[in-house]
């Protein structure tokens, strides 16, 4: 019978170099021996003294293991595939990296081709890119960061791409999420993702979870993967997502964007630090604007997830330096990287030598918000609808009307009122008659409720916050306002 033995790479040196070889044989044994044969070599690769197969070389046909003789001795049939697979100490093993050796699989004529350009540089190869092809990534969150790192994945062939998101793509992502296009906005962004990658690569697998990652499914959605890419855009899931991949042993790559800067490391590693030994606790909440407060430069999400999809490359091809213990700040506005070191906390409440976090926690709690939108002010203050508004203006009553915005807001779109920025407020105060009706507003009602509540601290008796700003202004009064 004519059967083909892969050969592993360990062992390459001692067939000829050749990744595989077309021998003869009735038996396992028979072909073993003809190839044992022919490279005499590989004998004492393959077999101890006695002429059993050694412990720690597997051998399969086809799909099933006939690791002892008496298995070898199974008739062969034309055509079978026999797979050699040593055990190998090296080499940078990822962490839950796929129990199946590389060379249970094989890339079809057509993956030959699509990733030449891989299978030409010997830092990848035949042995890389099959590697590439078992791997399993979790990709949380398909925004800013998400795009460039699932389009990239899937391109260079990484096998299995899990995907967590629940959002609908809306029309100021496609300002910098560039795996969306306008006819996807309102649709769910896991379906529109998977219709592009799948066009991008057709031969990957596209697993998707349109839920929100919680304390109660993120071990069970993170489990059958291997390594973790973080790409959310809020403190509790990223606490979340540090906390079950350091439970379940899951390297986690890091990436996270604010306005023009970036920030990239690998948390999770053995013996590296994980992203609470670098941020113990979370800012307060409200302090760190979310990227729909902050705002982000267009490309930046593109560089920090292409970063951050290159070390899930490394880790998956066991090669280069990865970001362990280091966290890499990117500049954009001065084009300038910078590193600095991170050490594993020995104190580290989730992987330190005693930890004190062993299950999830309620993330939301931790970090003190209820949820990804801006939190809620802790006070209540009075307030006008925009259709209320609306009637006093008509109405023609005498109504100081304050905008508490920026000036480059106020540029976008405006109601009339007095600009007076929320930081110029106590400033500006005087400004404001204290005899009159007071109604002021911002862009969605959160930083004009502060405001009121400092006027009735300062005494200030008639003041109202428009509900839900200039935002519920154009849905509920006047479509012509721009919304952004
Ligand atoms: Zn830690």
């Amino acid at each position: 019978m004519a059967v083909k033995v892969i050969i592993p790479a360990p062992l390459r040196p001692f067939a000829g170099k050749q990744a595989s070889i077309d021998v003869s044989g009735r038996t396992v044994a028979e072909a073993l021996d003809a190839l044992t044969g022919r490279y005499e070599g590989l004998r004492r690769h393959l077999y101890a003294d006695g002429g059993r197969l050694r412990s720690f070389v597997n051998v399969y046909v086809n799909e099933d293991d006939i690791r002892n003789l008496e298995k070898a001795q199974t008739p062969l049939q034309d055509g079978d595939t026999i797979t050699i697979v040593p055990s190998i100490a090296g080499g940078r093993t990822v962490s839950g990296a796929p129990a199946e050796p590389a060379t249970a699989a094989s890339l079809s004529k057509n993956e030959i081709l699509r990733y030449s350009r891989h299978l030409i540089m010997p830092e990848v190869g035949m042995d890389g890119q099959l590697k590439l092809k078992q791997a399993r990534v979790l990709l949380i969150g398909s925004g800013g960061l998400g795009a460039p790192l699932a389009l990239y994945l899937a391109a260079a062939g990484v096998g299995r791409l899990g995907l967590v998101d629940f959002d609908r793509v809306d029309f100021t992502n496609l300002q910098r999420q560039v795996l969306f296009g306008t006819p996807d906005v309102g649709q769910p962004k896991l379906e529109a993702a998977r219709r592009r990658l799948s066009e991008l690569n057709p031969e990957i697998q596209i697993d998707g979870y349109e839920v929100r990652l919680t304390s109660e499914n993120a071990l069970e959605i993170l489990r059958p993967y291997d390594i973790v890419v973080d790409g959310t855009d809020n403190f509790p899931t990223r606490y979340l997502v540090n906390d079950a991949s350091v439970i379940l042993g899951k390297t986690n790559v890091y990436g996270s964007i604010f306005r023009f800067e970036g920030q990239v490391s690998v948390f999770g590693a053995p013996g590296g630090p994980c992203y609470r030994c670098l941020y113990p606790e979370p800012p307060p909440p409200g302090l760190v604007p979310s990227c729909a407060e902050g705002g982000v430069l267009g490309v930046l999400p593109g560089i920090i997830g292409s970063l951050q999809a290159m070390e899930v490359l490394k880790l998956i091809l066991g090669s280069g330096d990865p970001l362990v213990g280091r966290l890499l700040l990117f500049d954009a506005l001065g084009m300038k990287f910078r590193e600095v070191k991170l050490r594993k906390n020995p104190d580290c409440p989730v992987c330190g030598a005693r930890p004190t976090i062993a299950q999830l926690i309620d993330y939301y709690e931790f970090c003190g918000v209820r949820g990804e939108e801006a939190p809620e002010p802790a006070f209540t203050v009075p307030e006008v609808t925009p259709r209320e508004l609306r009637e006093r203006l008509n109405r023609g009553d005498a109504i100081s009307l304050i905008d508490v915005r920026e000036p480059h807001e106020y540029q976008i779109c405006n109601l009339g009122g007095q600009l007076i920025p929320l930081g110029d407020l106590p400033r500006r105060v005087h400004e404001i008659d204290q005899a009159g009706d007071v109604i002021v507003h911002c862009r969605s009602g959160v930083r004009s409720a502060q405001a009121v509540d400092f006027l009735r601290k300062a005494g200030y008796r008639r003041v109202w916050n428009l509900k839900g700003g200039i935002l519920a202004w154009s849905d509920e009064v006047d479509p012509s306002v721009p919304k952004y």
